[in-house]
């Protein structure tokens, strides 16, 4: 006697769903059953319509389904600096003549972080770390388009004036407020939607906050649980102010006041030394892999060597773009110029952007990859795409040759948050039409007057 099919939610076919979990496996003419949030079955199409009954089911003829994408270190409201930061500096933070963070409204915030938002989701990643002065809106921006996202505030005591213009000057003042909207964002907002969003603790970086800080967020961060983001041996400014102030080096200082440990994410971990990257990778801390910010620095940094040592490895796009699959592409290049040899491939980075950021986070059991039990956090790309064809492995294409343009459909939580490219729980258009009025306004500011 055959069983009655059951029912679900939603069922999700595909051409090829790489599922990325432990054992690589991969379903030509596959579908997945979603049950509320969570993926209840994986398997062969046909016999995953002969056993559920869904209530949706969508059609995935000419798509390649993937886990979505995680991305560790953002900022969104920085969506102000695009196009002008590239040619002028590295670090906004520290470059004189754009629109700085404490020039930003909540409002400004706000509309930028939407757009930041919508871009990640448009380009398939389904999960981002994104940490900035105004962290509500940030929250906001993720909580109402869907993405699942860890939230922070940018926690500092030194005066960003002062940094603009190559100073380190420290604010006590400038220090308490910014502990106070970081406390204000885990109240309201850790744990949002059954905890779709989570929010954390972000001091920002080793010479923008004093020893003090940096020990009251560690001890903040201790109670709370989550992770502790930074930036970490970014900038020679930064290296230099550390040493100026404290005669150790960022990683040195970091594990001193007993920050550098498995919870730490730090991005970019450029200027280390030999002993700098045995340290790093002794603390089993995560470097959130920036390269295409990174490589648009003029710099490289000592990934696989900081990998050899023991660190872990995970992505992210610093808000230098939305399109993870673009960051994946840069670190391979980036590494075999640094060996010169074929050191990275694409396997790696598609697991670097997946199941290692979903690690990182502490979310290893939530997302990251396709198997029963975790969250149904899905994409589709359009394998009619030209740019997707042939397909062999469907890795290689994917990371080599693939963009953000070709998703088509993002799930999260099981809830269909963009399809066929356009938001469904937001207007996209206004979206955009928003942070191009508070860029504007912003940029006009800063004495540049934009075009149009
Ligand atoms: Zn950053």
């Amino acid at each position: 006697m055959t069983e009655e099919p059951k029912p679900c939610d939603l069922l999700v076919t595909g051409d090829l769903i790489l599922t990325l979990d432990a054992a690589s496996s991969t379903l030509r003419s596959g579908a997945i059953a979603v049950a509320g949030k969570t993926i209840v079955d994986i398997g062969p199409a046909e016999a995953l319509r002969a056993k559920w009954a869904p209530a949706r089911e969508i059609d995935g003829t000419g798509r390649i389904v993937m886990p979505g994408l995680v991305n560790v270190h953002n900022h969104t409201p920085l969506m102000i600096t695009r196009g002008m930061i590239e040619d002028v500096g590295f670090a906004p933070m520290y470059t004189p003549g754009i629109p700085q963070g404490h020039w930003l409204t909540e409002d400004d915030a706000y509309a930028l972080s939407s757009l930041g938002m919508y871009e990640l989701l448009r380009a398939g990643c389904t999960t981002v770390v994104d940490f900035y002065r105004y962290p509500s809106s940030c929250a906001r921006a993720a909580a109402e388009l869907g993405l699942r996202a860890v939230i922070a505030g940018r926690v500092h005591d030194a005066d960003p004036a002062s940094l603009a213009t190559g100073r380190h000057e420290y604010s006590p003042a400038i220090g308490t407020a910014s502990l106070a909207e970081n406390a204000a964002l885990i109240e309201r907002w850790n744990g949002h939607d059954d905890g779709r969003i989570r929010c954390d603790w972000a001091p920002h970086a080793p010479d923008t906050c004093s020893d003090d800080l940096l020990r009251e967020v560690k001890k903040l961060a201790d109670a709370h649980g989550g992770n502790i983001h930074t930036h970490l041996s970014q900038l020679p400014a930064e290296i230099e102010a550390v040493k100026e102030r404290t005669g150790l080096t960022p990683p040195q200082l970091m594990d001193k006041l007993g920050l550098l440990d498995e919870k730490m994410i730090a991005a970019h971990c450029i200027h280390m030394d030999r002993h700098d990257i045995e340290l790093c990778g002794k603390s089993r801390m995560t470097v959130a892999h920036a390269p295409i910010g990174n490589a648009k620095g003029g710099r490289i940094a000592p990934i696989m060597e900081l990998k050899e040592a023991g660190a872990r490895i995970a992505l992210c796009t610093d808000t230098f773009s939305g399109d993870l699959i673009e960051a994946m592409r840069w670190a391979i290049s980036m590494q075999r110029i640094n060996r010169q040899g074929n050191v990275l491939d694409a396997r790696t980075v598609l697991d670097w952007g997946t199941r290692e950021g979903a690690e990182a986070i502490g979310w290893g059991d939530k997302v990251g990859s396709l198997e029963v039990g975790k969250k149904a956090d899905i994409v589709m790309l359009d394998n009619r795409s030209p740019s997707l064809a042939p397909l062999v492995d469907g890795y290689g294409v994917l990371v080599h040759s693939a963009s953000g343009h070709d998703v088509d459909t993002v799930i999260v939580d099981g809830k269909v948050v963009l399809s066929g490219g356009r938001l469904t729980l937001a207007d996209g258009d206004a979206i955009v039409a928003n942070a191009q009025k508070a860029a504007t306004a912003l940029w006009q500011r800063a004495g540049r007057q934009p075009i149009g």
